[in-house]
């Protein structure tokens, strides 16, 4: 009995320290939002498999606080989603990413398409095809040069907003991709629902080139299913050219991971670009 006690107030210490952590964290974001200081972004190059390329980048988040620590994204956009600070975040992101783009056009910076991650809060709160509409129009980006990713935790949110929203982005000309392909639920139901135009092989399928067979019987199945519903390809975390090579034979247009490049500051990716496409 006693020890059960001490348990319940070790974990009891441990909740309390995340809720802390959390309060805290949310704190600092909507200060880091305001202030313009401490996020940035980052954009991994994606890459032909056939003609190595660069087609476009899938662009990330990143948050130096100012005492100077990185918190991963995967820790901060789940909980900018809860508080709905998500809004703003994306509405932060959104500005630098198109400013950002209007100065490579001005440069006939030859950088592709553009992809962000969109999250479901955001497809259930606003009208992004509008959003999106107006930001192409004020910094004159064409529509083919932006793409987004919907994951299929957003596509879980199956509201009739969701649903309309995505309907929207499609019909503006935007281009829509599947991502984490094959790591959630209902995979199938979501190929069904949305017209998307690229499906995205989660790393975790990708990691098993060459270890796992089934991974690759998974890879390749993917790929067929893919193909057969008029969907290319990406495959993410590519990092070996044992699996640049197993995913080219198998029909993967395009390729994102270490292999090629990490995700990149701008400068970088326009140093990127230059050397892959401008020679
Ligand atoms: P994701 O959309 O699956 O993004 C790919 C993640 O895999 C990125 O991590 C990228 O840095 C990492 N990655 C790419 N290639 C490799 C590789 O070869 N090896 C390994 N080990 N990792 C690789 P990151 O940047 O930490 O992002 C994590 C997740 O955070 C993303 O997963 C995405 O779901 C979310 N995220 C990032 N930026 C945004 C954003 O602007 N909005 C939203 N809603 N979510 C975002
Ligand atoms: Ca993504
Ligand atoms: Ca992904
Ligand atoms: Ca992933």
């Amino acid at each position: 009995k006693h020890e059960g006690k001490n348990t319940y107030r070790f974990f009891d210490e441990s909740m309390d320290t995340l809720m802390q952590r959390r309060v805290f964290l949310q704190q600092q974001l909507e200060q880091a939002v305001q202030s313009d200081k401490e996020l940035s972004l980052r954009y991994q190059p994606q890459v032909c498999a056939q003609t190595g390329l660069v087609t476009g980048a899938e662009v990330l988040l990143r948050w130096e606080t100012e005492s100077g620590e990185w918190i991963s994204p995967a820790e901060f956009i789940g909980l900018a989603e809860e508080t709905g600070l998500i809004m703003e975040v994306s509405n932060w992101l959104m500005e630098s990413m198109f400013r950002q783009m209007a100065a490579w056009n001005r440069k006939k910076l030859p950088f592709g398409c553009i992809s962000m991650n969109v999250s479901a809060v955001q497809l259930a709160r606003e009208d992004l095809a509008a959003h999106l509409s107006e930001l192409m129009q004020r910094f004159r980006i064409p529509v083919n040069q932006i793409s987004v990713e919907i994951t299929e935790t957003t596509l879980m949110a199956d509201s009739e907003l969701v649903s309309d929203n995505l309907k929207k982005l499609k019909q503006a000309g935007l281009t829509l991709a599947i991502d984490d392909f094959g790591t959630g639920y209902s995979s199938l139901s979501y190929l069904k629902a949305i017209d998307a135009d690229y499906l995205k092989i989660d790393r975790s399928f990708v990691i098993g080139i060459g270890e796992n067979a089934s991974d690759e019987r998974i890879v390749e199945a993917t790929i067929a299913l893919a193909h057969s519903l008029k969907l290319r390809v990406v495959a993410e975390g590519v990092d070996s050219e044992h699996q640049l090579e197993f995913l080219r034979e198998a029909g993967c247009e395009t390729i994102q991971g270490y292999l090629f490049a990490r995700p990149l500051t701008a400068e970088e990716f326009e140093c990127y670009v230059e050397d892959k496409n401008m020679q």
